[in-house]
Formats: structure tokens, C-alpha cells, sequence
């Protein structure tokens, strides 16, 4: 375990000006914070925040991120609380380690890439600062090498699997090679240990035979460079297991000689040096076609930079080069975190774009758009899935959706069906309404009814584009299926009431003149109230005598022919209400709430559909020279299951303690459901309020009314109409 003197040297080591007091403080912090808490491994805890520490050192990176590793696990494991850090360590360390522990919370479970490529998404976007997403890495780095340690191989598998499939992507996209290829290689050791196995063992033999080989071209190649005059550093490194493993898997090959297993590294002081070196190489052995490829001129997404070749060297091995100068190579390894070692050269041109870590935001934007310059400009801020939001499905399947999204837009993006049937929602096992703004993280299972059908109402709770139109085609076309329902029951009975049988010629000829096109136009226009009845009745009974003769033939006058009702209310059956959506071609009129059970009068307002009245609602006798606008309706039991329909009250309860808990127990008790409550008199000794109570019918709003008047506390009650 790293000592405390010897942190504080690594650090002082690249940054001289680093901030003692402070690492000093958080070493003994996180020591004194997890106390005797224990490993897997038998060591005590805080050997692992001290480990990622110093792994951080070896990215030398700033005081802040290493302060940050050393309190990462504070937040979660112990006592500790974010204002503790705050004041001990500034806010610029709480956020961070705010950062890393909510970044620990997030589990992820599903198998399939296209999860894996939102998650990553979803890590970034929750790391408002690049360095929580180092800290989280190096975290998980110090976690992979002491994996063994943990019990339980499902767990461990688990481990290695989100390793393999998010964390170490995430390094290799953040140009962090080093990392990408010790995290890959530490996942494959325990998902695959025979694979592991046999290629570890293969390379060995290889090894065996090849014997000095590799400092021999090593020399040669160093030899050859400085007889050119050109300094350079020559390195042979033995490729990693997960590395070679992959090859063999991708291209089919088995690997059979040396080259396959070794590769090497010319780093020069300069680009120019780097095409020398390549020209050195390219003159002195024949180079293998179709394996130059020049990463310096066209760098990679993730800003790597390297010369790539193969000669048939000394010796008729085949030698694989990179070439690179010692920038690029700082970057090849370390990516992101490189960046912190020029620093100093950076700062003008930071400081100049007005925020100290432009630079590094820059490089999070090339994690998932790389390519031009331009494009690099353009989506270079952390901040560019701060618009999104990311939640997970019951399942752990990851949903992508834009900032201010709610359970509905969920439900939509999830499935159509889904959408149009949700009830209810819960976020995180708790049940929440459903225009609930999710957040990032957030865990949310979606409640079904069959019964239940979009209401205009949502509309104005969804943000995306797929649940609005869904929304909207749901509701314009239930909309018209009512307004359909509605004026077929309304045609046939003008057309019955003049004497003619609806026969589909008569109806069809009657749209017609209405210059519609087919019949159902004809239902909805009559439905929506932009043909009055009336009008309907003239194409049908001509005002003038002599036309009468010129009516078409089709309209067959009944035998027997049935008088219109003086309020035009209908001699036939009353027509059912159907389906009670709330805004859409039915209303129950807000002045009288009537219930089914309740005789009820229809009016038809042009182009907003049939408001219902109780029979005896003062509403009415305004209307009551408007006849020809009236309906008679009559309640259609399924409908009236499906619809939550409100019973007003006005109660006078004695101002006492309990008597409003007593009140709702009585509603409660007799199945009624308290939708809304408002208080609208309150004295000494009485208070006065309104109570919406939704109930089945008005048999029901009776039996409750009757339970209320019994109750000591209520001096009155009264059904409020109008
Ligand atoms: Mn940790």
C-alpha cells in the first residue's frame, strides 16, 4: 500500500505547487473514515481509495482528482457527509466526490451492445466533470485487479462483464489505451480463463523460442536510426493476451510466430521525425503491403496519433512498428489524462475560452463524435447530454430521453401500446404520478389497464415526439369515432322522425348534398354539431310543397309516420352516452355533475360536441329556446365504468378536532374516493368546503350523503348544482 510521504512525493513529483496540506489531510481522512473496515482481500478498506490514488498519479493528475480518489468510497461506505467534505476540502472535492458516488449507484445489467453504447452515454452524462469519469476508471481499475478476491463467480463474471462492455470502452474512448487494455485483459482472465489460458501458455512458448530476439532488433532498429542520425527511443512490448485473443477471433488466425506476440515502439522528439524514422525503416527493409497506415496526418476519434508499419526485418521476421513522438505517445496512453502533463502550454488558450477545463471538455466530445475539426468544435462540451435524460426499464434495459420527459414519454418510448395503456407509474419502487419528471437513473416500471386509452390531458404532459402524435392520433380518432357514434344515432333519428327509413342509398344521397363523401363524414359533421339537425331535416322535408314532387325516389316516406316532439327530445330511444373521455365529444357539464341514474339532457354546441345536463339543471332553461340543439340521452353502463365521474358536495362540518378525519373515513367507507377539497368558509365553529367525490351513480352520491348526514360533525349537506 502506498505510504502517505510516498503520495505526496508522486504528486510533488509533477506538480510542484500541489497543495500538501490538502493530500495530507484526505489520506488521513479516508483512513480514519473507513477505520476497520475490511476487503475481500483481508486488507483493510482504505488500502483501496490509497490504490486509486495512486493510480491517479500515475496519470498525474491535478491535487483536486487525487483528493477525490482517496474520499470516493466516503460518501457511501461511512458516516461521512457531503458538508463534512465541503468544509474540509472545498467544494470543488465535494462536487467530485458527489460525482463518483453518484456514479457508483448506477447498475447496469443488460447483455445487449446497443445498452451498452447508453450507458456509456448515460456515465457521461452524469459526470458533470471529466474527472469524476477518471476517478470512476481508476476505481474500477484497482476493483478488476483485486477481482479474485471477490466470493462468488456469478458476481464476479458480472464484474468483468460490465467491465469488458462499458469501462473499458470508455478508457479506449477516451484515448486511455493503458487503461482500455489492462481493464480488457483483466475481464478476460474471468470470462474466459481457458481462452486466457491457452494463449498466455502459447505466448510463453513463443517466448521460449525466440529467446533474446526481441533485444536483438530492438538494438538493430535503434542501431539503424542513429546511423541516419536520428534519436530515438526503441521499445519491444508483448502484446496483451485479450489483445491477440480478439485478433484470433475477428480474423480468423491462429498466431504462429513472434511478430504476432511483439510488437515495437520508435518514439521521437518530433512529427518530422517520425516520417524520417518511417523513411530509415521503409529504405533499409522491405515494408509489407497493405499495413502502412499513417494515424498522424488522420488522427483516430480519440485523438491517437501514431505511425503504423510492418517491415521484413532482420533476421526475415516480420516486425510490427508504431512510431510516434512522445506527445502522441503520452496521449496514446493516457488519452484524456495526458492533457494535465502540457497543462502549463495549455492555459493561455484555456483561459482565453474563459473556463480552465475547456480543453479537456473538448476531448468528452470526441467520445462520441469524432471526426472533422469542425464537429469537434461544435460538440465539445460535457454538457452535450446534459439535455438528455437516461432511465432504466424493470428489466435494466437503458431508455434515452430528452431533458423534462415524464412516466408517459417512458411508456411511449418503451412501446406504443405501452404508452396508450399506462395507468400509473413507479419510479424507483414508489408510486408516482405519471407527469412525474424522470431523472437521470431513474428505474421505472410502468402500471397497465387495458381499459385505459390516452386522455387529451397528456398532451401537455409529454415532451417527445412519439408519445405526442401518439397522444394526438389516439385522441383525434376516438374523438371522431364519438363524434360518429353520436350523429348515427342523431341522423337516423331525423330520418325517422320525418318518415324515412336510413337505407345506406338515403344516407349516401343525404351526404351528398352536404358535399360529403361518404357517410361516416356525414355522422361526424352531424355529431360535432356543424350540421344542425335541422338542416339535416330540410334536405329531407323541403320547406316549399312543389319541391316535394322533385324528390329523389330513395327517400321513402314510412307508412306510418311518427310525430317530432315539440323540444325535439325524440319519440325513439334515448341515445346512450359512450365512452366518457374527458374533452372529447361528450362532456358531463361541469354546472350540474350529473350522475348516471339521473334523467339528463344532451345540448349540441357546434364543432365542440354534446354537452350533458341533469334534466332539472337551471343551465337549461337558458336553452330552452334552442330546442332543436337538445338530445335525449341516457347513460351506457360500460361507459359510465370506465369514466371517474364526480358527485359535488357542500358540507358543513363543526370545527373540532378529528371531525375532518372522521369525514373522509365515512366517504372511505362507502367506497367513495375524495378527488378534490377545498375549503370555502371557515369561522370559530364551523367550516364550510366543497368535496368532489367520485362515486358509480347517483344511488351511490345518495348512500354516502346519507352516511354524512348521520355523522355527529356534519350539520349539513348539500349536492351542489350550478
Ligand atoms: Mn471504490
Amino acid at each position: 500500500m502506498l505510504r502517505q510521504y510516498e503520495l505526496v512525493e508522486r504528486v510533488k513529483a509533477y506538480d510542484p505547487d500541489a497543495d500538501e496540506g490538502l493530500l495530507n489531510r484526505a489520506y488521513v481522512f479516508a483512513m480514519k473514515a473507513h477505520g476497520a473496515q475490511l476487503r475481500h482481500s483481508g486488507d483493510p478498506y482504505f488500502s483501496h481509495p490509497i490504490e486509486v490514488a495512486g493510480i491517479l498519479t500515475e496519470l498525474k493528475l491535478d491535487p483536486a482528482t487525487i483528493v477525490t480518489g482517496l474520499l470516493h468510497d466516503v460518501l457511501e461506505d461511512t458516516t461521512s457527509t457531503t458538508e463534512e467534505i465541503e468544509s474540509l476540502f472545498g467544494k470543488e472535492v465535494e462536487a467530485l466526490v458527489d460525482g463518483v458516488t453518484k456514479l457508483s449507484k448506477v447498475e447496469w445489467s443488460s447483455e445487449t451492445t446497443k445498452q451498452a453504447e447508453n450507458f456509456r452515454k448515460l456515465l457521461i452524462a452524469m459526470s458533470h466533470d471529466i474527472r469524476v469519469l477518471l476517478v470512476k476508471l481508476a476505481d474500477r481499475l484497482h476493483n478488476m485487479r483485486t477481482l479474485h478476491f471477490v466470493p462468488g463467480e456469478e458476481r464476479r463474471k458480472r464484474i468483468a462483464q460490465e467491465t469488458m462492455e462499458i469501462y473499458a470502452p470508455l478508457a479506449g474512448r477516451m484515448g486511455m489505451q493503458a487503461m482500455r487494455e489492462e481493464l480488457e485483459d483483466l475481464a478476460f482472465q474471468e470470462l474466459n480463463p481457458d481462452a486466457h489460458a491457452s494463449v498466455t501458455a502459447r505466448m510463453q512458448f513463443l517466448r521460449d523460442q525466440g529467446g533474446e530476439i526481441v533485444r536483438r532488433i530492438s538494438d538493430l532498429l535503434k542501431r539503424t536510426l542513429a546511423e541516419k542520425g536520428l534519436d530515438a527511443w526503441v521499445q519491444g512490448r508483448e502484446k496483451r493476451p485479450f489483445s491477440i485473443w480478439r485478433k484470433m477471433e475477428q480474423k480468423m488466425i491462429s498466431f504462429e510466430q513472434l511478430s504476432d506476440i511483439i510488437g515495437f515502439r520508435i518514439v521521437t522528439g518530433s512529427t518530422d521525425d517520425c516520417y524520417r524514422a518511417l523513411g530509415i525503416l521503409h529504405s533499409t527493409w522491405r515494408a509489407v503491403p497493405g499495413r502502412f497506415k499513417d494515424y498522424i496526418s488522420v488522427p483516430k476519434n480519440n485523438g491517437y496519433q501514431s505511425l503504423h508499419t510492418t517491415v521484413i526485418g532482420p533476421e526475415e521476421q516480420r516486425v510490427e512498428v508504431q512510431i510516434r513522438s512522445l506527445e502522441m505517445h503520452e496521449i496514446a496512453e493516457h488519452g484524456v489524462a495526458a492533457h494535465w502533463g502540457y497543462k502549463d502550454r495549455l492555459d493561455a488558450n484555456d483561459q482565453a475560452r474563459g473556463s480552465p477545463y475547456h480543453f479537456l471538455r473538448e476531448l468528452v466530445g470526441i467520445l462520441e463524435h469524432g471526426g472533422s475539426p469542425e464537429e469537434f468544435l461544435e460538440h465539445t462540451k460535457l454538457e452535450m447530454f446534459q439535455d438528455q435524460v437516461f432511465c432504466f426499464t424493470p428489466k435494466g434495459d437503458l431508455i434515452a430521453l430528452p431533458k423534462g420527459a415524464t412516466s408517459i414519454d417512458f411508456a411511449y418510448a418503451v412501446h406504443t401500446e405501452v404508452g396508450d395503456t399506462c395507468v400509473g407509474c413507479k419510479i424507483n419502487g414508489r408510486p408516482m404520478p405519471l407527469r412525474t419528471q424522470l431523472q437521470n437513473g431513474d428505474s421505472v416500471e410502468i402500471i397497465r389497464s387495458k381499459a385505459q386509452r390516452p386522455v387529451p390531458a397528456w398532451e401537455s404532459m409529454v415532451v417527445t415526439g412519439k408519445a405526442r402524435s401518439a397522444v394526438r392520433r389516439f385522441v383525434r380518432q376516438a374523438e371522431r369515432d364519438e363524434f360518429a357514434r353520436l350523429g348515427k344515432d342523431i341522423v337516423e333519428r331525423v330520418f325517422r322522425e320525418a318518415g324515412y327509413d336510413p337505407t345506406d342509398k338515403a344516407l349516401e344521397a343525404a351526404a351528398t348534398r352536404f358535399k360529403l363523401a361518404k357517410v361516416p363524414d356525414l355522422y361526424v359533421a352531424v355529431g360535432r354539431g356543424t350540421i344542425v339537425s335541422a338542416a339535416l331535416r330540410e334536405t329531407l322535408v323541403p320547406k316549399e310543397p312543389s319541391a316535394k314532387a322533385k324528390k329523389p325516389g330513395f327517400f321513402r316516406r314510412k307508412p306510418a309516420p311518427a310525430a317530432g316532439h315539440a323540444n325535439g327530445n325524440g319519440n325513439g330511444h334515448a341515445i346512450p352516452i359512450q365512452g366518457l373521455v374527458p374533452g372529447l365529444a361528450v362532456h358531463l357539464s361541469p354546472c350540474c355533475h350529473p350522475l348516471p341514474g339521473e334523467r339528463i339532457v344532451g345540448v349540441v354546441t357546434p364543432g365542440r360536441g354534446v354537452a350533458v345536463h341533469t334534466i332539472d339543471c337551471v343551465e337549461l332553461e337558458r336553452l330552452h329556446g334552442e330546442a332543436e340543439r337538445w338530445l335525449d340521452l341516457s347513460w351506457d353502463k360500460a361507459a359510465v365504468d370506465a369514466a371517474h365521474l364526480v358527485g359535488r358536495l357542500d358540507i358543513v362540518l363543526s370545527n373540532e378536532p378529528g371531525a375532518l378525519a372522521n369525514l373522509c373515513a365515512v366517504i372511505a367507507r362507502h367506497d367513495g374516493n375524495i378527488s378534490n377539497l377545498k375549503i370555502t368558509e371557515r369561522s370559530a365553529d364551523f367550516f364550510e368546503f366543497l368535496v368532489d367525490v367520485e362515486v358509480n351513480d347517483v344511488k351511490h352520491l345518495n348512500g354516502i350523503m346519507a352516511a354524512l348526514n348521520a355523522t355527529s360533525a356534519v350539520s349539513t349537506v348539500k349536492r351542489v348544482r350550478n
